[in-house]
């Protein structure tokens, strides 16, 4: 049968009409008039990369989350790269990170040779548990990298001080968490390094781009260099001088640039951001009051002492309470043009990581929660209409298939 055939028989068992004539999709940029006139002020100016535009939005980064340094990079994947190299990882090296996360979370490791360890979520929060990072620690423990997932900060104290006790760096994984409190203090500080991505979905967007904040003059140099070849001109860096056009490749980096074209759009981006997470938070809460009553889900857990960005809107399904499996109410969702998603397949199940050995059952929390979720479309644009129609289609789809 095809698969339209499919999605009609499911439109036929809710009743016909989809609740949507659209599909809505999970997340979106904003992108404003602003914005706009942004990019076509660098179009017309004098550099289109490694200029003045790049140069005003790194500055903005670093003092919206109180960094010292920000460094963009190409996208989010190519910044989490550059936070690897720059930490030093290796061969032989390992970093403990979650599985409940977009695959570029451990293939930075890999990229750098190194070997990625999942240490198993909270069975709450779904971030990275600290006790399961404490039980992975061996000899060749170099770094931990959490990932703030959804935009919730995980618990950055614990894992501050189990790096502490064992001399590990923390690269924190805040691809979701732009504008995200923790005990008070935005993140971006709290590792020594965090990097962001600027993807469309994401908090703020560029298009493709990335960026690395940190305090540390060290990270900062090996950063800016990994983004350009490994190549620098800076005088007090050079190990030799042979006259004014001399540079030298000191590493085997990457062109990992953000354009200033990309980057005048960030800047105009950041302008709104704080509005964004509002708005964000005003639609999860629409959502949480909505579910508060239905036994056939849970609304995601929230810490008191941080503050989400909220960048994704997890719901978690009770089977129990189901005739059906995530799958079916996926489906069924999508056919009531709901763009409903997962967040995420455990990165281990990749093929590509079960042929490097990794085997399922190592982080069960992680597993037994990839069965039970599912993503609502959450983005600062969606209209108070849309937010109705999501939970409209929600507790249609839920009450079909309740036991
Ligand atoms: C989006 C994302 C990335 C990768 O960022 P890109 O800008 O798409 O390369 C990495 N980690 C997480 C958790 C993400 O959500």
């Amino acid at each position: 049968m095809t698969e339209a055939l499919e999605v009609n028989e499911k439109l036929a068992l809710h009743g016909g009409t989809p609740i949507r004539s659209t599909r809505l999709p999970y997340g979106r940029q904003a992108i404003d008039e602003a914005d706009i006139r942004a990019v076509v002020d660098v179009l017309r100016s004098d550099f289109l990369t490694t200029g003045p535009a790049v140069d005003a939005f790194e500055r903005r980064i670093a003092d919206y989350v109180g960094a010292k340094y920000a460094v963009a990079f190409a996208n989010g994947t190519a910044a989490l790269h550059g936070a690897v190299f720059a930490a030093g990882i290796g061969p032989g090296d390992e970093v403990i990170t979650t599985p409940m996360t977009f695959a570029a979370s451990a293939n930075c490791v890999l990229y750098m040779g190194g070997t990625p360890v999942f240490a198993d979520i909270q069975p709450d929060t779904y971030n990275i548990d600290p006790d399961a990072v404490k039980a992975c620690i061996t000899p060749r423990t170099k770094a931990i990298l959490p990932v703030h997932y959804t935009g919730q900060p995980a618990d950055m104290d614990e894992i501050l001080s189990i790096a502490k006790r064992h001399g590990l760096m923390v690269i924190e994984d805040a691809a979701h968490a732009l504008g995200a409190t923790y005990k008070g203090r935005r993140i971006g500080t709290l590792g020594d390094m965090t990097v962001f991505s600027l993807h469309p979905v994401k908090p703020v967007t560029t298009g493709e781009g990335g960026v690395v904040t940190t305090n540390d003059d060290r990270l900062y140099q090996r950063l800016r260099l990994f983004r350009t070849h490994g190549i620098t001109r800076d005088p007090s860096f050079l190990e030799d001088d042979q006259g004014p056009w001399y540079y030298e490749m000191q590493y085997l980096g990457f062109n990992y640039r953000l354009t200033d074209i990309q980057a005048a759009l960030g800047t105009s981006q950041m302008d709104k951001l704080d509005v964004f997470i509002r708005r964000r938070a005003e639609i999860a809460k629409k959502y949480t009051e909505a579910f508060a009553s239905m036994p056939e889900l849970e609304t995601p857990y929230q810490r008191e002492d941080r503050t989400s960005g909220w960048h994704l809107y997890v719901i978690r399904l009770n089977l129990s309470a189901l005739r059906v499996g995530r799958r079916q109410v996926y489906e069924a969702l999508l056919a009531e043009n709901i763009g409903v998603n997962v967040h995420y397949i455990p990165v281990y199940h990749h093929p590509y990581y079960r042929r490097m050995g990794y085997s399922r059952g190592l982080c069960p929390r992680a597993e037994e929660l990839y069965e039970r979720i599912l993503t609502l479309p959450l983005f600062p644009g969606m209209t108070d209409d849309d937010v109705c129609d999501v939970i409209r289609a929600v507790k249609k789809v839920l009450g079909y298939y309740r036991v």
